[in-house]
């Protein structure tokens, strides 16, 4: 009698909608699946509106998810405002926004817990041509025949094998919040349009998203570029303890002089309608914006997938988009080929190119407000048609899926 073959075992590292794509696709493919995320608690009260695009609901749709229209809903178009609020853009570019626990929570809850652990932190990879193993900052080790590492910009995985791989700053932040309840004046046009505003070397814009909590309302999230030369980052992630928390500082410990700095602008710079995002916003979010180019993403018997991979900036709206379609194509490349290394050959020969492009892309749109071409800076209107194109160069997609 022919014994039953042993599961193939697939470590992921990191919780997040990369490794939490990554588990459910292989473990549709028969695999042995275990997702080690570092956070102790749940990520779904987190995050803040993100685009859409029909591949991110039928990838929802090929794990069994409902991808029905709560997950996101309609904007009707985009507006360019000037100074004073007056239109000097009406462009009727339609979309689908979503928030980003709305996709996370049920790729979560789809999940058995079992097969996810919290609180684990990767120091370690080790590997040889038959197996890798994690180790974890509590001291465990895990063992399998292929480690998926989906842990985000700042990934441990990467530092180890390729520590000459480091993010670069754009030379601008983003000022960023969300606000759930406007003035009659102005919520119809908030809650239903992209709207842009373009104060000289600065993009400030606002999204519809739907209310992060759930239910059917809608909220509104903006984010303001703003340059600020790497230098001066330090200064701004400062408290008002004096204590530095690096390139990125947690939103209540934004020191208040800087808020009450942005809303001041926020009256001189911009439109009524988005000056009063910045001042209704709960919460003030600084995020100094990155991008990061790898060379390679697969390592025998390790692949990075999504931010690990390649952080593009934010004006191509699509980390949780290209996270889940890496987690997609490395899925088909092993069912495609028996062979671990084999197959993740295949799958870094499809989606590197498409990872460095996309990163030329976010460079490409950010250049427009970062006075990096200043001399040969497209429209407002071209600007506003081309932003958050995310997968698409001269309307044609940058790499196909089943290249
Ligand atoms: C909580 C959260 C909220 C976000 N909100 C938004 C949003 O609103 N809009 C938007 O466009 N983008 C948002 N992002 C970023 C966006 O989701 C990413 O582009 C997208 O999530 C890429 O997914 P990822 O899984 O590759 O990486 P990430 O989402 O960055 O996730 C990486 C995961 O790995 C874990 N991790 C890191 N290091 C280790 C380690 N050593 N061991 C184990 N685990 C580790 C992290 O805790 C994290 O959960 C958010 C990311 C996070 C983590």
């Amino acid at each position: 009698m022919e014994l039953p073959l042993k599961p193939r075992r697939a470590l992921v590292i990191g919780g997040s909608v990369g490794g939490l794509f990554a588990a459910h696709l292989l473990r549709a493919a028969g695999w042995d699946v275990e997702v080690y995320e570092r956070a102790a608690r749940d990520l779904g009260d987190r995050g803040t509106g993100i685009g859409t695009r029909d591949e991110l609901f039928a990838l929802m749709g090929r794990i069994g998810l409902a991808a029905d229209a709560s997950i996101g809903i309609g904007v009707d178009g985009r507006l360019g405002l000037d100074r004073h609020g007056a239109t000097i853009h009406d462009l009727p570019v339609r979309a689908v926004t979503s928030a980003w626990s709305r996709i996370w929570r049920p790729l979560r809850q789809a999940l058995p817990d079992d097969c996810y652990r919290t609180g684990k932190t990767l120091t370690r990879i080790e590997q040889d041509s038959e197996h890798v193993s994690a180790a974890f900052d509590d001291g465990s080790r895990a063992h399998g025949d292929l480690l998926v590492a989906a842990d985000g910009l700042h990934s441990t995985a990467r530092a180890q094998l390729l520590p000459e791989v480091t993010p670069g700053y754009a030379g601008y932040v983003a000022w960023r919040g969300s606000v759930e309840t406007l003035s009659p004046e102005h919520a119809v046009t908030m809650f239903q349009r992209m709207v842009f505003g373009f104060p000289d070397g600065e993009l400030m814009l606002s999204i519809p998203m739907p209310a992060p909590r759930g239910g059917t309302g809608r909220a509104c999230h903006f984010v303001w570029f703003r340059p600020v030369p790497e230098g001066a980052l330090a200064s701004l992630c400062t408290d008002a303890g004096g204590r530095c928390h690096g390139v990125s500082i947690p939103p209540p410990l934004i020191r208040p002089e800087l808020i009450a700095a942005l809303k001041h602008d926020a009256e001189t710079l911009l439109a009524p309608q988005l000056a009063e995002l910045v001042h209704a916003t709960p919460q003030i979010i600084l995020q100094p914006i990155f991008d990061l180019k790898s060379p390679r993403i697969a390592f025998g018997r390790v692949a990075l997938i999504g931010d690990a991979a390649f952080v593009a900036r934010p004006h191509v709206a699509t980390g949780v988009m290209k996270a889940a379609i890496d987690a997609e194509c490395l899925a088909d490349a092993l069912a495609a080929d028996g062979d671990v290394a084999d197959a993740l050959q295949r799958y870094d020969a499809q989606r590197q190119p498409y990872g460095a492009a996309l990163v030329a892309r976010g460079r490409h749109i950010g250049a427009y407000f970062a006075g990096t071409h200043r001399n040969q800076a497209p429209s407002t209107e071209t600007l506003m048609r081309e932003y958050g194109s995310a997968g698409l160069v001269h309307d044609r997609p940058i790499v196909a899926r089943g290249a």
